[in-house]
């Protein structure tokens, strides 16, 4: 029997931390859990899944205007923001429900409340003082606003979705996953949308063609994009709308800011100064490929140490973490060829590496890339144009990254991620007879390099 009162105690119940402890006191260890917000943490409650719910519902009306073309009438339903925001709130609390009762079923001790690390061995939650072997930190991240004049006025995606009516106009800053999906979201649901980013290209690190594809569709939704595009103030004005600068002198009237500007490692008041964990500049814990940090007995994983900050990355790491420390299993987290969607309207989804990417790694590289009208826009009448992109290793054949921008991406990409796990050529995706009619079957019928 340990001298400590739990063999684990993990400090934060979302993606990463439930799965931690789930796995590790099914494999016997005896777990405590600490939690300060809700239970599931940021994909559960203000992330993934309402966001995913909000861009279903901002879809319905394109989907009512594209009925038309299929002989359908024209369509103008109410939309109400209240039922939206209590439907979603109510499914959120159905989660928060099942992701309390994983953890008492796996014989989980939950402790509510803020959980600071009191020396190496010992973590403090309301007063209480609780002993444990081994520590896991899954505290996540947080949104960062950056200090200009005005920046009291503005949101983050964790304020959006609880907002109790439905701005008519919107400021999205940003040019991240979360700047373009909310951007999307909005326009979507039929407020006036605009999306405000530094640079001369929105969505860096994605493929160039992802990247010029969505910023050509997003303005045919209503999206008016901003690109070197700076706020400098922002004031609020007599009527409660908001009057935003920008560096280069133009204004612009609004209802709502939402700042997407990034997250940050979440670990302040952690207690993080009574022991010697090490961590970047930014806050981010390091660890190595065991999630170890600088203190033999303390871990992290999830969006906290500042790597793939995906809610499948998070499970991953927590079920290589359990296997590693309590089944005696050794396992290694594999980063490479981790596929990602982007739910803007059309999706990103994207596998491997991008053009330019394999470029760098391989002496010849061959690039095959399809643009069309999916046949359902054929009598649509919308003129939204899908993308997708092989990039080839010439010398071995291995397709080492596949790109979409389209309806269902995300969906689509999935499988194709399986492919490439396994190695496929583009000899396999040739030889793959495809299912017709259907946009995806374009990836094993492009034949010729670009
Ligand atoms: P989290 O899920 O953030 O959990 C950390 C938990 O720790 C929180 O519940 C927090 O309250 C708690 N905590 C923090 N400090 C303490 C403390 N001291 N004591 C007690 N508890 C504490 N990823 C995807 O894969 N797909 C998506 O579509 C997607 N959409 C997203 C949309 C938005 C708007 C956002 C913000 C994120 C999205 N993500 C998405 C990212 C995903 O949510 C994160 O990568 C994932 O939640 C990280 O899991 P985690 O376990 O590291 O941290
Ligand atoms: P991202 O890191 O994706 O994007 C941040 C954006 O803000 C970038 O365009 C960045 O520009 C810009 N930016 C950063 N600092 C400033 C500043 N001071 N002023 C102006 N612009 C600035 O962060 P997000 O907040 O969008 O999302 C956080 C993470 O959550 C994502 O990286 C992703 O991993 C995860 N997520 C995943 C989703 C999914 O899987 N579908 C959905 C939502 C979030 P620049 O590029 O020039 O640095």
């Amino acid at each position: 029997m340990s001298e400590y009162d739990f063999d684990l105690f993990v400090i934060g119940v979302g993606s990463g931390g439930v799965r931690a402890a789930r796995m590790s006191a099914a494999y016997g260890a005896r777990v405590a859990t600490a939690e300060d917000k809700f239970m599931g943490g940021t994909c559960v409650n203000v992330g993934c899944v309402p966001k995913k719910l909000l861009v279903y519902a901002s879809h319905y009306s394109e989907d009512f205007e594209n009925a038309q073309g299929f002989g359908w009438g024209k369509a103008e339903p109410d939309f109400d923001w209240a039922t939206l925001i209590a439907n979603k709130d109510k499914e959120i609390l159905r989660l928060n429900g099942i992701y309390k009762g994983l953890l008492d079923n796996a014989g989980v001790t939950h402790f509510e409340g803020r959980a600071r690390i009191q020396d190496a061995h010992h973590i403090v939650v309301r007063d209480r003082v609780i002993s444990t072997e081994k520590t896991l930190i899954a505290t996540g991240g947080w949104p960062v606003v950056p200090h200009f004049p005005g920046n009291e006025h503005v949101i983050t995606s964790n304020e959006a979705f609880h907002l109790t009516s439905m701005p008519a106009r919107v400021l999205v800053v940003g040019g991240g996953y979360i700047a373009v999906e909310f951007a999307g979201i909005f326009a979507g649901l039929g407020a006036e949308s605009h999306l405000s980013y530094r640079g001369p290209m929105f969505l860096r690190g994605f493929d160039d063609d992802v990247r010029t594809t969505v910023a050509e569709e997003l303005p045919k939704k209503g999206i008016h994009l901003h690109f070197n595009s700076n706020v400098k103030s922002i004031d609020k004005q007599a009527d409660g709308s908001l009057l935003v600068h920008f560096a280069d002198g133009t204004t612009l009237e609004t209802d709502c800011v939402l700042y997407a500007t990034g997250r940050e490692p979440a670990v302040q008041d952690l207690g993080l100064e009574h022991v010697d964990v090490h961590c970047r500049d930014n806050g981010a814990i390091i660890v190595d490929h065991e999630f170890r940090t600088s203190v033999p007995n303390i871990f992290a994983l999830g969006d906290v140490t500042d790597r793939i900050q995906l809610t499948p990355v998070a499970i991953a790491e927590a079920m290589a973490f359990a296997r590693t420390q309590f089944l005696q299993q050794p396992t290694e987290m594999d980063y490479e060829g981790i596929a990602t969607a982007v739910f803007c309207q059309p999706n990103i989804g994207t596998v491997g590496l991008t053009e330019h990417q394999a470029r760098d790694r391989y002496k010849a590289v061959d690039i095959y890339r399809s643009t069309f009208r999916a046949l359902k826009h054929t009598l649509s009448g919308s003129d939204e144009k899908t993308m997708m992109k092989l990039v080839v290793d010439r010398e071995t054949d291995r397709v080492v990254g596949v790109h979409m921008v389209g309806a269902e991406a995300g969906e689509i990409i999935q499988g194709i991620a399986i492919a490439l796990k396994a190695g496929a050529t583009k000899a396999t995706f040739d030889a793959t007879i495809g299912i017709h009619p259907t946009s995806a079957e374009e990836f094993v019928t492009m034949r010729e390099p670009v």
